[in-house]
């Protein structure tokens, strides 16, 4: 076991009958083992820092129907908003005035939102903010779309892809493939972005060997960015009777994409802090690397409902980001709030605007 994790550590690649033997026999010892080998692969690359993003989550209509979310759309217990380009653009303001130097937008797929809108809605960021990165996290969409809001100024893009094992992903995404979240993947990739995909842990049917599954594609996509996060139920979805995901597998999870992706951008993410009270320094001291905060006032967050409990108290704005930038601290990490791009990334945005 602690040769295998030292092997994995040196080459930072495993087969999949090792990671799977690791997942299987992991106990106490050897997870710290696992645990200290991410941390010491995270100081290596990004030293103690720990990146702030500005999370805004605009609207929470979808038009998918994934089996875990609670914005899904037979799910009309949810109260929707779109909040429109003016108030986006004055909530990053804030946003940027506290700092933040990276802008995540994200929301259900909403066909509200046309290309020209979201388009304007990212120049008019760039504009305003030359020197922040704006990634989005709306879904899939065609790869005309994707090139679109990247001639627009888009940065980065996430897009999790949930679960690598096909059975499973089908299972759960009623009118969607694996195949096709696989294919947004790689044309995000090849447009220019900073991609980001990542997995769900505690999905219905998804054992050791599923993970092993998702861990390989990470391997082998090398997005600059990954997701990983328990599952956590909602009541209103089909789901409601599963249990949430487990916080130790998702942090063995996370120490093991550490180890595989060096370089990798991986937040410690908010259902892993829901789990547990301080899972979000659990994740960083695993090998994550970035926190996301909502920059939403509270009164719309608890309207972006995926999973019980997600808003935890009503803190906001500048008292939020004190109280994160506090705990990232005492957890012995330092903060940084520049733009924080993967350190092997370099711009092809030039090539690719003057082709679109
Ligand atoms: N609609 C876009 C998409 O699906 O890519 C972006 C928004 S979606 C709400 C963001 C992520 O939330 C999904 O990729 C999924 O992994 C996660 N998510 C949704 N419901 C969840 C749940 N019940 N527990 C944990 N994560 C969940
Ligand atoms: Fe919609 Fe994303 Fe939720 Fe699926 S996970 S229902 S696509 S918001």
């Amino acid at each position: 076991m602690e040769t295998l994790l030292k092997k994995l550590f040196q080459a930072n690649s495993l087969t999949g009958d090792d990671l799977l033997y690791l997942l299987n026999n992991v106990d106490a010892g050897t997870e710290q083992l696992l645990f200290d080998l991410a941390h010491k692969t995270r100081i290596k690359n990004f030293g103690k820092k720990v990146y702030l993003r500005g999370l805004l989550e605009f609207s929470n209509y979808c038009r998918q129907n994934c089996l875990y979310c609670g914005l899904r759309r037979d799910n009309r217990r949810v109260s929707r908003y779109r909040l429109s380009r003016e108030e986006i653009w004055r909530l990053c303001q804030r946003s940027y005035e506290l700092g933040f130097r990276t802008f995540v937008l994200q929301s259900g797929e909403d066909p509200f939102y046309t290309d020209d809108l979201l388009a304007d809605i990212i120049a008019g960021l760039k504009e305003r903010f030359p020197a922040a990165a704006v990634t989005l996290s709306l879904g899939e969409k065609s790869r005309h779309s994707y090139q679109r809001y990247f001639a627009a100024g888009a940065d980065r893009y996430l897009l999790r892809h949930e679960t690598a094992a096909r059975p499973l992903y089908e299972r759960l995404h009623p009118g969607m493939s694996l195949q096709n979240r696989q294919k947004c993947l790689q044309e995000l990739k090849e447009i220019g972005y900073q991609v980001g995909a990542g997995f769900i842990v505690g999905l219905p049917e998804q054992g050791n060997e599923e993970l092993v599954a998702d861990l390989l594609y990470l391997k082998n996509l090398q997005p600059h960015m990954v997701g990983i996060g328990p599952l956590i139920v909602h009541p209103d979805t089909p789901l409601r009777d599963w249990p949430n995901g487990s916080g130790k597998k998702t942090l063995l999870c996370l120490a093991l994409t550490r180890l595989l992706l060096p370089e990798v951008l991986l937040p410690a993410t908010t259902a892993l802090n829901v789990l547990s009270p301080n899972g979000l320094e659990r994740g960083l001291q695993a090998g994550a690397n970035v926190v996301m905060l909502n920059i939403a006032p509270a009164a719309i967050r608890v309207k972006y409902e995926l999973y019980k409990g997600r808003v935890q108290d009503n803190v906001e704005g500048p008292a939020l980001l004190e109280k994160i930038k506090t705990r990232i601290i005492r957890a012995g990490f330092s903060i940084d709030m520049g733009r924080g791009d993967h350190p092997g990334w370099t711009s092809n945005r030039e090539k690719e605007s003057s082709t679109d």
